[in-house]
């Protein structure tokens, strides 16, 4: 077995804390990678904060890796001991459904869809009790950690040119903001609009623009209008007057190709939804729960659809951290020690973060030593 340590959860209104615990070695097919960076994904505090009602304590978030191979498991040929990796939302799936024969591993039709990088089961809390999932294993243990082992077909390759650190956060924000983008057809030329300026949202923005879109930033916070622009924002819009503002916007014409929301919460659609074209999608990436009624007649007359979209599928993943390399984009990070991660997580529930925190994992190492 495999030392390890990690910061976990042990209950809903927990702290993170050092925990020592144990993983299995790398078997066929799989790979041991060492740790470097991990994201601080919005999902890791809905996660550790149970309100998915879906956690497994001890809880290890983390799921925007970056690391080195240091070992590979027999039949394991997809990388050589050194190579920079990448670990997603995902490190396994049933591998057979229709979904995952089709690359779309994100929408594994398995028993427990696919497996997570952390809270694995993925089972309501009450059959949780073994912590045993259909994959055989325990609950799983994220990237906050300093070692991971993965089957070798959930990893990815970190271009060259991309910095190790701001790799991580591709791995989440990059591909569940480029996935419905690829999806939903965004193209040169189009009119974007990104509601929420956070990790996904800021990863929304140059991505958009990227694939040469014209983008509007919708925002809450009045201080982030310039670093909107920065980003690659064409126009930026306060949410303030939401209802009032949009219609003046639809009325004046420049409706949108594409919306895509990050909000992390439920949040009102429908002042977005008068800005869509005819045929237009708004996806909602940010807030996994009910949400408020949409009116249907803005919907009905002008054929506009809502969606949803989750991550995105691990070729995706490589796609966008390909395109990332060759566009020069990456994500706004502040790199912090993993000891700093608790009132790093306070800070992005205030909003307060621009854009990525990402911890640089060889600061465990402190924690080791005093254990
Ligand atoms: P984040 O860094 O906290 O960013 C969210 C941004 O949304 C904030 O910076 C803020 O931007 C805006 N916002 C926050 N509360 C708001 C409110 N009440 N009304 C309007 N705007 C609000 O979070 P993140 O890491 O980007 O994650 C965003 C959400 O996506 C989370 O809920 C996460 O769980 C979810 N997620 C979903 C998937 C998926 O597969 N579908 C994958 C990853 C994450 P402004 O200051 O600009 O307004
Ligand atoms: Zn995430
Ligand atoms: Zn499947």
């Amino acid at each position: 077995m495999i030392d390890a340590i990690g910061y976990a959860a042990k209950h809903s209104f927990s702290r993170l804390k050092p925990l020592i615990f144990q993983r299995e070695p790398a078997g066929p097919g799989e790979l041991e990678i060492e740790i470097l960076y991990c994201g601080v994904c919005h999902s890791d505090i809905h996660q550790v904060k149970n309100e998915w009602s879906n956690t497994v304590y001890p809880c290890v978030p983390g799921h925007e890796i970056t690391g080195r191979v240091t070992r590979a498991g027999a039949g394991a040929t997809k990388f050589k001991v050194g190579d920079l990796v990448g670990v997603g939302c995902m490190i396994d799936s049933c591998r057979s459904c229709a979904s995952c024969q089709e690359g779309n591993e994100q929408y594994c039709e398995g028993p427990n869809s696919f497996l997570a990088t952390y809270n694995g089961p993925m089972l309501p809390a009450a059959q949780a009790t073994t912590g045993a999932n259909m994959y055989g294993r325990d609950n799983t243990y994220g990237g906050y950690s300093d070692v991971i082992v993965v089957r070798e077909e959930f990893v990815v390759r970190i271009p060259d040119g991309l910095d190790p650190a701001a790799a991580a956060p591709i791995q989440c924000a990059g591909v569940t903001t480029f996935s419905p983008m690829k999806h939903w057809g965004v193209k040169a030329g189009d009119k974007v609009g990104v509601i929420g300026l956070g990790g996904l949202g800021h990863m929304a923005v140059k991505l958009a623009r990227a694939l040469g879109a014209e983008v509007t930033a919708f925002t809450t916070s009045a201080d982030k209008e310039g670093a909107a622009v920065a980003l690659g924002a064409a126009h930026v819009e306060l949410e303030k007057d939401a209802k009032a503002q949009m219609e003046k916007m639809a009325a004046t014409g420049g409706r949108f190709d594409f919306i895509l929301s990050t909000v992390p919460e439920k949040h009102d659609l429908n002042p977005f939804m008068v800005l869509l074209k005819r045929d237009a999608t708004l996806v909602v990436v940010g807030a996994l729960e009910p949400l408020a009624p949409v009116n249907n007649q803005q919907v009905a007359f002008h054929r506009r659809s809502v969606a949803g979209s989750l991550i995105g599928s691990i070729a995706e993943q490589q796609e966008v951290l390909d395109f990332c390399a060759k566009h020069r984009i990456a994500p706004d990070i502040e790199i912090i020690p993993i000891q700093e991660v608790n009132a790093a997580m306070k800070k992005v529930e205030a909003g307060d973060v621009r854009f990525r925190y990402v911890i640089d994992m060889t600061s465990l190492k402190e924690d080791r030593e005093a254990v």
